[in-house]
């Protein structure tokens, strides 16, 4: 299993990207390596290695981030910007996202325990309310932590927060998906 990153590359990245927050990381499983590129569509900064340890030496060196900078400065969220640090995304896309944790989770053989660890979530109750599991109610995700979590997971954003990570919205024949509920077709 050489083409995929270990948990901890993708923890350092995630944790990286938290003060960068103009920056996606993501790890191609084609290829084997992380790929960092800004989000801004004017720029051309770009990266790819296979260590995550040269791709975030990257992003320290070109980074014109200053919004780290700004939160230190103004003492974490107590600035006039403080939406910023509590921006949920939508009640409806967290249900997907809830859904393909579990489900990407899963397929990495992680228990909740691991994904808290990689999250820095308090407890396994946190990663039960994040897929969705806990008294049937779905907790919220910050985009921060969604761009954390696609990277983890070595994912796009969009896949992360628009389809089913479990079956992409097509099951197999004769099967329903369990993730998304997605009926096959007849
Ligand atoms: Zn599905």
């Amino acid at each position: 299993m050489t083409n995929l990153p270990t948990p901890y590359a993708a923890a350092r990245i995630a944790a990286f990207l938290d003060d960068h927050l103009s920056w996606s990381a993501y790890w191609d499983k084609h290829y084997g390596l992380w790929r960092v590129a800004e989000d801004d569509p004017d720029s051309d900064l770009y990266a790819e290695s296979r260590d995550a340890d040269v791709v975030v030496r990257y992003i320290s060196a070109h980074s014109r981030d200053l919004q780290s900078v700004q939160r230190h400065l103004a003492g974490g969220c107590m600035m006039p910007g403080r939406r910023r640090c509590a921006d949920e995304i939508p009640q409806d896309q967290a249900a997907v996202v809830g859904a393909n944790v579990r489900a990407l989770r899963q397929q990495h053989g992680w228990n909740q325990a691991m994904l808290g660890e990689l999250m820095g979530w308090p407890s396994n109750s946190t990663v039960c309310a994040a897929e969705g599991r806990r008294d049937g109610r779905q907790r919220g995700f910050t985009t921060q932590e969604v761009k954390r979590l696609a990277a983890i997971f070595g994912v796009s954003l969009s896949l992360l927060t628009t389809r089913c990570a479990n079956c992409g919205g097509h099951p197999p024949a004769g099967f329903a998906c369990l993730t998304c509920g997605a009926r096959p077709q007849t």
